[in-house]
C-alpha cells in the first residue's frame, strides 16, 4: 500500500475504498496528465522569457509614491503581460479590485453611446448583467443608461458559437463582439482558444473594424496561446484567479491593442493621464512572482478538477465538462443532485482547506441570488479562487462548481475529504 494511503486511512480516517476509487481514477488520466504537463512546461518557459526580456530585477519590487509617474515596477510589469499576452500594451494594477472591474473597465472605456455590443457566448457573467444594464435600476450608470444597445446571441445546442446568429446580429452600428471563455455558473463547455480565433476571423470578415473582446477569466494558461494570439483585440482577468498563481494579494489585467488599452486608461485615471499615475503599493513583487508561479498553479488545479470529474463518472454523476474532455478553464461541475449532497461534498471541501478547515459551510441567502448558496473556501487571500473552493446555488439539480487548488496534493485531498463526507452520510 501507497505510504500516503495508508496515512490517509489510519490517520484521517478517510474509507479505503474511497482511496480505490482515487487510485483507478489517477490510472485512467496518466496520459491526460502528460499531455497537460507539456502545455505547462511550454508556459513555463513562456513566462519565463517575458520576464527575462523585461529584465526584471530587484528595483522593480519597490514602489513610489504621490501620482506614481515613472513607476519602473509598474511599467515592467505591464510590459510583461503585454509580452506574455502578445499584445500592444497592457494595464496590470492593484486598483482593479477583480474581475468584473477590469472588465467593466473595458467596455466603459470603449463604448460610446449609440454603439452596440454583442456577446455571443450567451448570458455573460452574472456580476456583468449590471454593467451592462440587462439586470439593475435605470440611472445607476449602466452601459444601458448611456445609450449602449446590448444583444444577445445564445450557443447551439452542442455548446459552440452560433456563427450564422452571430452574422445576422450584426449591424453597421456593432461596436464589439464579446466573447466569455469560462463556463461561469452554467452547463456548457468552456470556449477554446481556437474556436474564439474562429469567431474573431468571422466576424472580421464581415467588418474588421468589429472590436473583439474576452473575459479570459480562469482561462489563462490552459493552451499555449491565449486568445489575443488569435484575433481578439482586448482581453481582461481577474489576478486572484490563474495568472496571479495564489500570490497576487488583489487586482487585475486588460491586455490589448494600443489604442484601446489608451481608452480604457482613460477611464482607469482619467482622460489626458490614462497609465502614467496610479500606484501599485509594492504589489508588483507578488504580481510577478505569481505569474511566475501560475503555470504550475494552473496545473494542479486542473488535474484536481480532471481527476474530480472522473471519480464522479466512475460514480454515475453527470459531470461538465467529461473527464476526457478538452478543457479551456479550470472549473469543474458536477450535478450531485440532492441538496445533502451538495453540502456533504461542501463541507469536505472545507475540511480539507489550509485555512478555516474548522468552519462549516451552511447555505444562505446571497444578493443576486434566488436561491441559497452554499461557499466551501478556507483560502490565503479571501475570495481566490485559484485556491480550492466549491460553491453553488442550492436547487435543482444541485451542481457544484469545483476550482482551485495551489497544488495538485491539495485539490485532491479536496476531493477525498469531498467524497468521504457523501459517503459518511450515505450519499454514494
Ligand atoms: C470570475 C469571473 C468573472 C469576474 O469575477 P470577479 O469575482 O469580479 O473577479 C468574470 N467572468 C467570468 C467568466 C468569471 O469566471
Amino acid at each position: 500500500m501507497k505510504k500516503t494511503d495508508k496515512f490517509l486511512i489510519e490517520e484521517l480516517n478517510i474509507d479505503p475504498k474511497i482511496l480505490s476509487y482515487i487510485n483507478e481514477a489517477e490510472k485512467q488520466l496518466e496520459e491526460q496528465f502528460k499531455t497537460l504537463d507539456d502545455v505547462t512546461e511550454f508556459n513555463q518557459y513562456k513566462v519565463l522569457g517575458a520576464l527575462q526580456k523585461n529584465r526584471v530585477s530587484d528595483k522593480h519590487f519597490s514602489w513610489n509614491t504621490g501620482y506614481g509617474y515613472n513607476d519602473a515596477g509598474r511599467e515592467t510589469t505591464e510590459q510583461v503581460f503585454a509580452d506574455l499576452f502578445k499584445t500592444e500594451d497592457a494595464i496590470v494594477r492593484p486598483i482593479i479590485v477583480n474581475g468584473t472591474h477590469a472588465l467593466s473597465l473595458t467596455l466603459t472605456g470603449i463604448l460610446r453611446p449609440g454603439d452596440e455590443i454583442i456577446y455571443c457566448t450567451g448570458k455573460p457573467y452574472d456580476t456583468l448583467e449590471q454593467v451592462i444594464g440587462i439586470k439593475g435600476k435605470a440611472g445607476d450608470g449602466s452601459l444601458k443608461d448611456f445609450g449602449v444597445v446590448y444583444k444577445q446571441v445564445e450557443l447551439k445546442p452542442d455548446g459552440t458559437i452560433d456563427l450564422e446568429a452571430l452574422g445576422k446580429t450584426i449591424t453597421e452600428k456593432t461596436k464589439m463582439v464579446c466573447m466569455q471563455r469560462a463556463t461561469g455558473y452554467g452547463w456548457r463547455k468552456s470556449m477554446s482558444v481556437d474556436e474564439m480565433g474562429e469567431c474573431c476571423s468571422f466576424v472580421k470578415s464581415i467588418n474588421p473594424d468589429i472590436i473583439m473582446m474576452a473575459d479570459n477569466c480562469y482561462g489563462e494558461f490552459l493552451d499555449v496561446k491565449e486568445p489575443t494570439e488569435v484575433g481578439v483585440d482586448v482581453m481582461a482577468g481577474s489576478l486572484i484567479k490563474n495568472p496571479g498563481g495564489g500570490l497576487a494579494l488583489t487586482g487585475g489585467y486588460i491586455a490589448g491593442k494600443a489604442d484601446l488599452i489608451k481608452l480604457i486608461s482613460y477611464r482607469l485615471t482619467t482622460v489626458g493621464i490614462g497609465k502614467e499615475c496610479g500606484l501599485t503599493f509594492g504589489q508588483t513583487r507578488t504580481m510577478l512572482q505569481g505569474l511566475f508561479m501560475a503555470p504550475k498553479v494552473v496545473n494542479g488545479a486542473l488535474k484536481g478538477a480532471m481527476l474530480c470529474a472522473k471519480v464522479f463518472e466512475n460514480l454515475g454523476f453527470d459531470v461538465c465538462p467529461g473527464s476526457e474532455d478538452v478543457r479551456s478553464d479550470i472549473i469543474q461541475c458536477v450535478k450531485l443532485g440532492t441538496a445533502e449532497g451538495m453540502i456533504a461534498f461542501c463541507e469536505g471541501i472545507q475540511a480539507a482547506a489550509p485555512v478555516d478547515a474548522y468552519v462549516t459551510p451552511v447555505p444562505w441567502d446571497m444578493p443576486g441570488y434566488d436561491d441559497p448558496v452554499i461557499m466551501a473556501a478556507g483560502a490565503f487571500v479571501q475570495g481566490s479562487s485559484i485556491e480550492l473552493s466549491a460553491d453553488g446555488p442550492v436547487r435543482e439539480p444541485y451542481i457544484v462548481y469545483f476550482q482551485g487548488g495551489l497544488t495538485y496534493e491539495y485539490s485532491k485531498i479536496g476531493v477525498i475529504k469531498g467524497l468521504q463526507a457523501m459517503l459518511e452520510k450515505g450519499l454514494l
